[in-house]
């Protein structure tokens, strides 16, 4: 087993948590007359720094432990955490597989942190051989794997993920934002395998609750209780706790969405196969199609220009654009609105 207190940053170790009056007492009952808050309004109480109530449901849905979850303001907030607990700025490093998500590179960026990156081979998997010569670099502390990728779709290989985590020194962490849309099993059902997993998911995709930002990251307690240290003590607003609870509470709505999205999934590729425009759509376990165009970028223009938004990724893969699966009557209208753009730019396609 790793020791996972050696690769965390030394003043990180030293650090002692902000701690509150209300870390005394629990009990929703009392005379709070200790964090100079309003005693008047609805909203006027801090909420709970540990979401103990989500926590618990959390723990019960995903068959782990509360002591394994944290959670954040979007798993974004996780990532950034990530980057500042474990690397050293300027010194230390981390690996991403492109393309992928962007903020990756984002907070690397931030932290002072150097991001090495290795392109995805052709079916957009590891390269496992040329991973495992850098991830012997002693001052690599994080590997960052999306799976299902954003924005290639695809699932990144079992085989792969496990030889990196058993071969590597620092922490795997494996962001599954997308993995409700996937045929794939979660990582999450591995951590005790693992002390050096970290697991990434978000009510943000599937759970529809992008705009409420809560996130959680899985893994050994270790790692968590240095993240529950480091992290602004209030960081999930009472708001926030409370839409996530919600959400989790009604199952059913939840499993009729994610089929639906499935559903319009297949059927959005198949007509998008169908029109001359399109080169090719790669396979996806995600809630979104990349899509290889014959001329991307002006696509994307007509597109936007009709007022349809979709991600251009031409820099990424060549002419790709990623398209979110949306209602089948949005997936209609960006169907006969490229339908349009190509009997107006005939002489193109
Ligand atoms: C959308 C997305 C997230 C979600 O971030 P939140 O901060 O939880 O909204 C994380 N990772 C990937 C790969 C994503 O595509």
């Amino acid at each position: 087993m790793i020791d996972l207190s050696k690769i965390a940053r030394a003043n990180i170790q030293k650090l002692r948590a902000y701690s509150s009056a209300r870390d005394e007492f629990s009990g929703n009952e009392g005379v709070f007359l200790d964090a100079n808050e309003s005693p008047y309004g609805i909203l006027n109480r801090y909420p709970d720094p540990y979401q103990s109530e989500l926590k618990s449901v959390l723990a019960n849905l995903k068959q782990v432990q509360p002591e394994q979850i944290f959670i954040g303001n979007g798993s974004d907030e996780a990532i950034d955490l990530l980057f500042r607990i474990f690397c050293e700025p300027v010194k230390d490093r981390a690996l991403t597989f492109a393309p992928t998500y962007g903020m990756y590179d984002v907070s690397a960026e931030i932290n002072a942190v150097e991001l090495v990156k290795i392109p995805l081979n052709r079916g957009f998997d590891i390269d496992l051989e040329e991973a495992l010569k850098v991830i012997s670099d002693q001052r690599l502390k994080l590997v960052f794997i999306c799976s299902p990728n954003n924005p290639t779709g695809n699932l990144i290989s079992i085989k792969s993920i496990e030889r990196l985590l058993a071969s590597f020194h620092g922490l795997v962490v494996v962001d599954e934002a997308y993995i409700d849309f996937s045929s794939g099993k979660s990582w999450v059902e591995s951590l005790n395998r693992f002390s050096n997993l970290v697991v990434l998911q978000t009510m943000s995709k599937a759970r529809g609750l992008a705009a409420a930002r809560v996130g959680f990251a899985f893994g050994n307690p270790s790692v968590i209780e240095l993240m529950n240290r480091v992290k602004p003590p209030y960081n999930v607003s009472s708001l926030n706790q409370q839409a996530a609870l919600t959400a989790l509470s009604d199952g059913e709505t939840f499993e009729i969405q994610v089929q639906q999205i499935l559903q319009e999934r297949g059927r959005l590729k198949g007509k998008l196969l169908e029109l001359k425009s399109v080169v090719s759509v790669y396979p996806s376990e995600a809630n979104f199609l990349l899509v290889e165009f014959v001329d991307g970028q002006s696509i994307y223009k007509e597109l936007v220009k009709r007022k349809i938004i979709v991600r251009n990724r031409a820099n990424q893969v060549n002419n790709g654009i990623r398209i979110t699966v949306g209602t089948p009557a949005e997936n209609d209208l960006l169907l006969s609105e490229l339908i349009k753009i190509e009997d107006e730019e005939s002489t193109v396609y």
